[in-house]
């Protein structure tokens, strides 16, 4: 019998207690699923950063700390965590965000506000460029920034991807390193964030990266509050350089009401529903690890701790 610790918040179980059982049942797998195991006797600990668990030091024989999350941040730096890290990457948290980011680009490629907010009886003729006139640059190439840039590059709109490491990917163009960086700001139309957390990634939108955007730029926000500086980004919007802001994430969360992008004429705010983990699916994923692991095969989307993700 392999004993599974669920670590999340109390109302999480409800939603994920019956897919967890069912997918461990379709890998014949024999697990004991608890919310209240006894330390040592815990193989495997089904984790959310915000649960109540935050000292891994009495799991002495946990084989692995499973995250529903794809973002560890809150977590890479816990120095009781010696057990190896796996985080979270589902079809359905992928799709989610596919589905939310070619929305929300497709709102401002489109100027769909004009016609949304406008219905005063003025007959407003603003005929949208085709898409692949359009330029967009997607910063952070992983499951979800690679997801995202196969599927604006499918509607057409020429889009750039930028990472840690060199890439090649059809039909998107590749750029890494920090001229690489330059030169895919520069391309930017409408500028998505799919970057982790990391100490190298705070702050990465700031005053002097704002100013090499095209002027005008749209920025679309569903990585972490921490990527951009905020001050510098409401002086760019107020000085026309950024055209407008959708943002998802924010340092502080929820967002609190006297924030000034609350009431910005050029900024969206939504409140971190981008996409979020599938239940059904994301149970496939944790039964697969445990099932690797007992096997003894790597487990998937191993957390690379000194890189922060
Ligand atoms: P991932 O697969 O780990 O991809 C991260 C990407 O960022 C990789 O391409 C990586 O480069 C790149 N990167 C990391 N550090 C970099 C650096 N210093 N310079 C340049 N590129 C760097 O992560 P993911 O699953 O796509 O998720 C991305 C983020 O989305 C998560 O960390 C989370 O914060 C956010 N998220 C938000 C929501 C929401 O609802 N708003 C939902 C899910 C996730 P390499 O490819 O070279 O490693």
């Amino acid at each position: 019998m392999i004993n599974v610790l669920f670590a999340a918040r109390p109302e999480r179980w409800t939603t994920y207690e019956a897919p967890l059982k069912a997918a461990f049942q379709e890998l014949a797998l024999e697990v004991n699923l608890r919310t209240d195991l006894a330390p040592q006797e815990v193989d495997y600990i089904v984790y959310a950063p915000n649960s109540e668990v935050q000292d891994f030091g009495p799991y002495t024989d946990c084989k692995a700390v499973l995250n529903l999350w794809a973002g560890v941040e809150a977590i890479t730096g816990n120095q009781t965590l010696t057990q190896p890290l796996a985080r979270m990457v589902d079809y359905g948290l992928t799709q989610g965000m596919i589905e939310w980011v070619t929305g929300h680009v497709l709102r401002h490629h489109l100027g769909m506000d004009l016609h949304i907010t406008g219905q005063d009886g003025d007959w407003r003729t603003f005929v949208p460029p085709l898409a692949e006139d359009r330029r967009v640059t997607i910063l952070g190439l992983g499951e979800l920034g690679m997801a995202c840039a196969n599927a604006l590059a499918g509607l057409g709109f020429p889009v750039t991807g930028w990472s840690r490491s060199a890439k090649t990917a059809e039909g998107i163009t590749c750029l890494n390193g920090p001229g690489g960086l330059t030169e895919a700001l520069a391309t930017a139309d409408i500028l998505v964030l799919l970057l982790p957390n990391t100490p190298a990634t705070t702050n990465i939108l700031n005053h002097e990266t704002l100013s090499q955007l095209p002027k005008g730029a749209v920025i679309i926000n569903p990585g972490r509050g921490q990527l951009i500086d905020d001050d510098a980004l409401l002086t760019a919007l107020d000085c026309g350089q950024v055209g407008h802001a959708t943002l998802d994430v924010f340092r502080v969360e929820p967002l609190p009401k006297d924030h000034p992008y609350w009431a910005h004429p050029n900024v969206t705010v939504t409140p971190h529903i981008a996409s979020e983990t599938r239940p059904v699916s994301a149970s496939r994923v944790i039964a697969q690890n445990i099932r690797r692991c007992e096997d003894g095969e790597p487990l998937l989307y191993l957390v690379d701790r000194a890189a922060g993700y």
